[in-house]
């Protein structure tokens, strides 16, 4: 498995006057290549199937569904060939039009099947060129940029930038716009494989952990905490006589002694279910923000005291420890985007305002702690690489749309699995 670590880098440049007819140029013949494969869409007709917009789940709801023209002879000759009529420049530009042509027609067609958009032709508005590997050279420090083939070349000199000495990888695409050139570096990360390692989210009753083979897991601790509140009550009703009667006090002694040798019974028997995998488990310390300082700090301390047992014993049984992970904004940071959102007080689920993630705060957390353990930074990218497993449905049935746009998954994902029966096909 590999991740491609894409790093951006962006100049300011002085060429205006130099670019400005290429990029408007450029953008101009987007938006024909666009007009091109809309007027070649096919509307067919198709019975309802799912609860999109509008039709509600009615079973003979028909709707019209757009068909992008995909055959190599339209996008690869007829439309191709009518972008090149009287385009001056190089040809390969026109090859990328046609691509970013079809990502945005592509996903156009996924929201508007999932009623987002509406049957609307979609107009390009910014101005960039993306430029590829092959149409720029780049010697001593100078970015040489072909327009024109052999006739017309636009130079940056990048030599004194800032970044080339942190800059790690090769050159990949560019990025032109009027005042700005974004250079990308394209580094081919090797992930060590199989890892077996997994990392545990504590949570008040439930340790979590992402895997990407294993999915979303779960070891679940209400026993415990319905063990601790159990003795809670039984101590609260003797406690008021305890005072008078010294025998009281010693039956309460004898509570809290049972209650420590059941919680530890309860966690031999769950760490048991771990321990015949040869894995290692890293933890989060547990100084999570917020979560052993305000109210029910009783139970908060006996849940923590929990997940030190826990550990203590994993540790003891496999002979390993893993590490410690640090829990700072594994909550609210975005696995996906990596965006920090603000404090979910108590929210099941993160929605993020940077991306629109929708998922799980406890398997939100979980990712973001794998990604810790093995060293990753989120992106979009791995996202999608990590949930390649998981994503194929939702609980609903529906197929998810596979497209660019994945925000529809969420928090549906996947369910934790209980146990690790699962384990000895991975491990
Ligand atoms: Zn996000």
């Amino acid at each position: 498995m590999y991740q491609v670590q894409v790093r951006a880098y962006t100049i300011k440049h002085d060429k205006r006057e130099e670019v400005s007819r290429f990029i408007s140029d450029y953008r101009r013949l987007l938006q024909i290549a666009i007009d091109q494969i809309w007027s070649h869409i096919e509307w067919r007709k198709k019975p309802n199937r799912g609860p999109y917009k509008g039709l509600g789940k009615r079973r003979d709801a028909t709707r019209i569904i757009p068909f992008i023209p995909q055959d190599g002879g339209f996008k690869h000759h007829e439309l191709r060939s009518s972008l090149l009529e009287g385009w001056p420049y190089s040809k390969h530009y026109v090859d990328s039009v046609i691509k970013q042509a079809y990502s945005i027609m592509n996903s156009w067609r996924c929201n508007y099947v999932k009623g987002k958009r509406r049957a609307e032709k979609p107009v390009v508005k910014r101005r960039f060129v993306q430029i590829k590997e092959t149409l720029y050279t780049h010697h001593d420090g100078v970015i040489r940029i072909s327009i024109k083939p052999h006739q017309e070349y636009v130079n940056f000199d990048i030599s004194r930038a800032w970044f080339l000495n942190r800059a790690e990888g090769s050159m990949g695409e560019l990025i032109l716009k009027e005042d700005s050139l974004t250079i990308t570096f394209r580094k081919k990360l090797r992930l060590e494989a199989p890892r077996n390692r997994i990392a545990w989210d504590s949570n008040e009753a439930s340790l979590d952990a992402f895997h990407p083979e294993l999915g979303w897991v779960r070891v679940d601790l209400k026993e415990a905490y319905h063990i601790h509140r159990t003795y809670e009550l039984k101590r609260k009703r003797l406690q008021k006589k305890a005072s008078k009667k010294p025998s009281l006090k010693a039956k309460l002694e004898k509570y809290s002694a049972r209650e420590r040798s059941r919680t530890k019974n309860l966690m031999h028997k769950k760490t048991s279910t771990l321990t015949p995998y040869p894995i290692q488990h890293y933890f989060e310390r547990l100084n999570k923000q917020g979560m052993f300082t305000h109210n029910r700090s009783h139970n908060r301390k006996l849940a923590k005291s929990d997940w030190t047992l826990f550990q203590r014993f994993l540790a003891y049984k496999t002979g390993r420890t893993g590490g410690s992970l640090n829990p700072y904004n594994s909550t609210r940071r975005c696995s996906k985007c990596g965006g920090v959102n603000e404090a979910l007080n108590g929210a099941t689920t993160l929605e993020c305002r940077f991306c629109g993630l929708k998922i799980d705060r406890q398997l939100n957390a979980a990712v973001n702690l794998y990604l810790q353990m093995e060293g990753l930074s989120p992106s979009p990218k791995l996202f999608q690489e990590l949930m390649k497993d998981w994503s194929g449905f939702t609980q609903t049935g529906e197929k998810a749309c596979e497209n660019l746009d994945e925000l529809e998954r969420g928090s549906r994902l996947m369910n934790p699995q209980e146990n690790m029966i699962t384990f000895s096909h991975v491990f």
